[in-house]
């Protein structure tokens, strides 16, 4: 599935030119334009999905499976110190390119950088149990 227009689906299509780390039959990774850190990479699915609940089931190991690979190789390669992993799912997050993609981050020590958790601070006025209720089927 590929849409038209999606830009992340252009590159998928090879209609725009990256900087290419990997592809197979179902996935790409990608140097990020903007780089946030040195190796700062994009995962990507073949298929057009926006977020995480429109990819379809059989798009999510091979998915999951590069990202491995690509972290393991940035790591050993560029010799980070660890790695932040993360998707922005809706533009109340930050997503602006709506085809679901995997930031891989490098880490270094001393680069300044905060904890995932940080992106956020909105603590529920619920105890932690109540919300279980709620998410829980
Ligand atoms: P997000 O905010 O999660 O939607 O991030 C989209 C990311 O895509 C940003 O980090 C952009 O720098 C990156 N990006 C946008 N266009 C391109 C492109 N043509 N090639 C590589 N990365 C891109
Ligand atoms: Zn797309």
């Amino acid at each position: 599935m590929t849409d038209e227009n999606c830009l992340f689906c252009r590159i998928a299509r090879h209609e725009i030119p990256v900087e290419l780390l990997y592809e197979d039959g179902h996935t790409l990774a990608f140097l990020d334009i903007h780089p946030r850190a040195k190796g700062h990479t994009l995962v990507i699915s073949k298929t057009h999905s926006k977020n995480i609940s429109d990819l379809p089931e059989g798009e999510i190991a091979p998915l999951f499976l590069t990202v491995r690979q690509i972290a393991t190789l940035i790591r050993e390669r560029l010799e980070a110190d660890g790695l932040t992993l993360g998707i922005n799912d809706g533009s109340v997050s930050g997503q602006e390119v709506d085809h679901l993609h995997v930031h891989i981050m490098p880490r270094f020590e001393g680069d300044g950088g905060g904890s995932i958790q940080a992106v956020v601070n909105n603590p529920p006025h619920e105890f932690v149990s109540e919300v279980r209720m709620k998410i829980k089927k």
